[in-house]
């Protein structure tokens, strides 16, 4: 027998007992003639106590032990002098009879501790060893926890698990495809699924109702820090339904995850639309641990000879609280080389400081009178001590770029508190996106996503700038200025669909041979349907606090999209070539 017990396991109440456990050594510390060693499984540690003076030889092999050995051993459970409150199991320790060496370690490159000294790339690729730390495999139970109610509360509410194929034909919206090419059928290829969109589509048609997957989707995306080649969502579609019944349905699967799994009870989630999210914090999806929201000031300000403001779009600001006395002539001139990098690209940075002491002082106070100035401060409800910053230039930049401001300053201030969750509905996004470097139109969402009814008259007779107002019955979920999930009403008619194409600039023939499979099943039936996919890795990731999701997965890839402990992507060799036509190119133009 390997253990009758785990390394969390044992308490005071086990006195007396005779246990076994086995685990790997984390640690040996000598002293005169003892040995304490920290004994460590997935469930927790648990001292181990070797006494010379009892049992010599036992003792001279217990100080063989290395780091990470796996061991066995046999003993009996004490209450230990020395106790630690910090630890579980800390008020014992094993007096141990019986050691048995299962296996032995190199030592490892890294600590393997809670905190430890290995850098990225080394932990990645000893991913094996770094998940024996206890950070990383919390991670990893959490998400498993995660997923377990995640199928409870969907099967519970009716939904069924279906799973959809990998091997895919490719399709040249959104991201760019992973294809895997074809050995039986020369110079074609499959495609890894971006998302199981059509496919869940389909179940709709195919009466199933109510789907679910916790399912992996590929995108070969442009390296971003903390993107992944390879994500999890969770892929959700409903029939018969309205976009109210899909957010309740979703709210109430948020609702039930952090109360299981985080003991959180989350209130109702408002709703935004999106041209109210974007006025009020510049963004799609605004951060609602704090407000800072955004005052636009062009009557306040416009007309008074200041050329700057004068020629804008949009002036607008944020009015951060207490934060006047907090920022130097120098830590302006550093905020506003921090705007200005070209991530961000603002022109410049006005401030106006309203001290505490009733003075007001401000990097425009050459152009405005003192008068002005307070005005404003009455605007944007600043108060003594408050500082205003101030953007302008064309309205949609600007935003984005007050956002980014808002956002920092939020993080300067402490505004982004751990432990609280701020969700919200982002609604009405808009259908179509107008992209200026092809000149056309691509769909916001994706292509099968509805326009909102009352836009569907619409749709086709508008030019650019209507094209630009039709909405779409698309909704976004976002928890503390994160993107959760998003989804929409489908289009569920061929002609639609058809119109649809066409304003994204596919002609008859291309939306034919992509996409014709499926709009050749709307002709069968297609009830009314809709859905919404939550990325998987991001909601652990925003439960837990954390930035990055690298940790949420067991095996990710590195920030160039390679996974160091397997070496992948890696050559292949010549047959495999060869097998998979992929000369065929070359000797066929040759
Ligand atoms: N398939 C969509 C996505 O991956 C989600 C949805 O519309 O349900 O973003």
């Amino acid at each position: 027998m390997y253990r009758t017990h785990t390394c969390g396991e044992l308490r005071m109440q086990h006195v007396g007992n005779t246990v076994v456990l086995s685990g790997w050594v984390q640690s040996r510390r000598d002293f005169g003639g003892m040995t304490f060693i920290d004994l460590r499984d997935r469930y927790g540690i648990t001292q181990l106590f070797f006494d010379e003076s009892t049992d010599a030889e036992l003792c001279a092999l217990a100080r063989k032990l290395g780091r990470e050995y796996v061991v066995r051993v046999e003993g009996k459970v004490r209450e230990r002098s020395n106790k630690n409150p910090d630890r579980p199991t800390g008020d014992i320790e094993i007096e141990v009879q019986k050691l048995d060496i299962l296996n032995e370690s190199k030592v490892p490159p890294f600590t393997i501790e809670e905190e430890t000294d290995g850098g990225d790339e080394l932990r990645m690729t000893y991913r094996y060893l770094d998940i024996r730390r206890e950070p990383v495999k919390e991670k990893l139970i959490f998400r498993s926890k995660l997923a377990i109610e995640t199928r409870k509360y969907l099967s519970e509410h009716g939904f069924i698990e279906v799973e959809t194929p990998f091997l895919i034909k490719s399709t040249p919206e959104g991201a760019r495809d992973f294809v895997v090419p074809s050995r039986l059928h020369a110079g074609q290829f499959y495609a890894l699924p971006q998302s199981p969109q059509t496919f869940k589509q389909l179940l709709m048609v195919a009466g199933m109702d109510k789907y679910f997957q916790i399912v992996k989707c590929f995108r070969d995306e442009d390296l971003r820090a903390d993107r992944q080649p390879e994500f999890t969502q969770i892929d959700c579609e409903m029939s018969f339904v309205s976009r109210e019944d899909i957010l309740n349905t979703f709210e109430g699967l948020t609702k039930h995850l952090f109360k299981e799994v985080l003991g959180v009870a989350l209130p109702d989630f408002p709703r935004m639309s999106y041209d109210e999210a974007l006025r009020r914090f510049g963004s799609d999806k605004p951060d609602l641990r704090f407000g800072m929201e955004f005052v636009e000031l062009n009557e306040q300000v416009k007309g008074k000879g200041f050329s700057v403001f004068d020629s804008a779009e949009l002036v607008v600001g944020i009015c951060a609280e207490g934060q006047a006395a907090a920022y130097s002539n120098k830590d302006i001139k550093k905020l506003t080389e921090w705007l200005q990098r070209p991530q961000i690209g603002a022109k410049g940075l006005v401030y106006v400081k309203f001290n505490e002491d009733g003075s007001i002082k401000s990097s425009v106070g050459k152009f405005f009178e003192e008068e002005a100035l307070r005005s404003w401060a009455e605007h944007a409800g600043a108060k003594p001590g408050d500082m205003l910053l101030i953007l302008a230039g064309e309205a949609e930049k600007t935003r984005k770029q007050l956002s980014e401001l808002r956002l920092e300053m939020g993080r300067r201030m402490g505004l982004m508190k751990p432990g609280v969750f701020k969700p919200l509905w982002v609604v009405d996004f808009p259908l179509l996106e107008w992209d200026e470097e092809t000149q056309r139109f691509h769909a916001m969402h994706h292509p099968f996503t509805a326009p909102k009814r009352e836009d569907v008259e619409r749709m086709l007779s508008g030019d650019r700038e209507t094209m630009k107002q039709l909405r779409a019955d698309a909704y976004d979920l976002v928890i503390n200025g994160a993107e959760i999930g998003g989804g929409s009403i489908r289009i569920h008619d061929r002609a639609l669909q058809e119109k649809n194409f066409k304003l994204l600039g596919f002609t008859r023939e291309e939306a034919e041979a992509q996409f014709g499979f499926l709009m050749g099943a709307f002709e069968y039936g297609a009830p009314p349907h809709g859905g919404i996919a939550f990325g998987f890795d991001r909601l652990c990731a925003v439960m837990q606090g954390q930035q990055s999701i690298r940790d949420f997965i067991a095996f990710p890839k590195n920030n160039q999209g390679r996974d160091l402990m397997i070496d992948a992507p890696s050559p292949i060799a010549e047959e495999q070539w060869e097998e998979l036509h992929l000369c065929l190119r070359q000797s066929e133009d040759s």
